[in-house]
């Protein structure tokens, strides 16, 4: 077994936010029974489970649980996209360099992506250039955020970057803030893979798996609502071929150049995935060790992994 979605915070990013709390707003919320709370800038509460941050008893759980390799990403609650840019730069330098120390001496059981300074594109190509000259594969990134995507042509230098690196481009939802959903956990359950949606159909729509062939797209759980879909975005397609000038083939072939992670508890979601997708698109994951985890991961061959891992 392997993880493909799973995420973790060095002991050198914790220090630089403990160091630092005042200027992101970190606040750690006490709860009797359970770890610390928290949350930055006020967004996105979460429990700061000990696994978060021990390396040995991550190492030590995902051994348990039957996972071979890891490939561990930074926790979208500090990505930081909406501070000064200097301040996304200093702490992405500081987390990567944390990834990259730690999955330099286990090679055979980790490897990390990257979090980058997407608030000044220019920035996040050199820090993924960077990174990936230490050891990490790629990095992850929010779908949209404060009404960018990450198709905006703003981000151009980014995407050449992770195209002649051949870097994965792990594209990870933030919490859904649409008003609507103020209830029942909805921000998460439904507008979690919704971002991811809106972001994997516009990368489609706009041909950027063709355009940037290098860089190894993987969309989080299971690609939203996307691969559902696919019927009517390529109906559409056909109906309005202006929606596919960008495109030298139907959505339904195109959705086959990206990898989704397996993170869906359903056997019937995860078989139609891997009918739409490809069976060599789709890699196990399991969003551990957050709350909304599946742990361990869904059975699925390793030929996903195989091929998104390949250099
Ligand atoms: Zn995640």
């Amino acid at each position: 077994m392997n993880d493909t979605h799973t995420h973790f915070i060095p002991p050198q990013a914790m220090d630089w936010l403990l160091d630092n709390s005042m200027r992101v707003n970190a606040q750690f919320r006490k709860q009797p029974g359970k770890a610390d709370f928290l949350s930055v800038n006020g967004k996105w509460e979460f429990e700061l489970k000990e696994a978060f941050v021990n390396p040995e008893l991550y190492l030590a759980e995902q051994r348990e649980a039957g996972i071979l390799h890891s490939l561990v990403s930074p926790i979208p609650q500090l990505f930081l996209y909406d501070f000064a840019p200097e301040i996304t730069l200093e702490l992405s330098r500081c987390y990567n360099d944390g990834m990259a120390d730690w999955v330099g001496n286990h090679r055979d059981r980790l490897s990390a992506l990257a979090t980058l300074p997407m608030n000044d594109p220019e920035s996040a190509a050199l820090e993924l250039e960077r990174a990936m000259g230490h050891g990490l594969r790629g990095a992850i990134v929010a779908s949209s955020w404060s009404g960018k995507l990450l198709s905006d042509e703003a981000f151009a230098p980014f995407w050449e970057t992770a195209d002649r690196l051949r870097a994965i481009v792990f594209v990870h939802p933030l919490l859904c803030e649409d008003p609507r959903l103020r209830q029942k956990m909805l921000p998460n359950l439904i507008g979690v893979p919704w971002e991811t949606t809106v972001c994997a159909t516009a990368l489609l729509l706009n041909g950027y798996a063709e355009r940037y062939p290098g860089a190894k797209i993987l969309l989080a759980h299971g690609g939203g609502f996307m691969p559902y879909q696919i019927g009517r975005l390529s109906k559409g397609c056909e109906q309005w071929p202006a929606v596919a000038a960008s495109l030298s083939e139907s959505p339904i072939d195109a959705v086959k150049r990206f990898w989704y992670d397996s993170v869906l508890w359903s056997e019937s979601s995860l078989h139609h995935l891997v009918r739409t997708a490809g069976i060599d698109r789709v890699t196990q994951g399991t969003d551990y060790p957050f709350d909304l985890c599946e742990w361990p991961p869904a059975k699925l061959v390793r030929n996903g992994f195989d091929s998104l891992m390949k250099v």
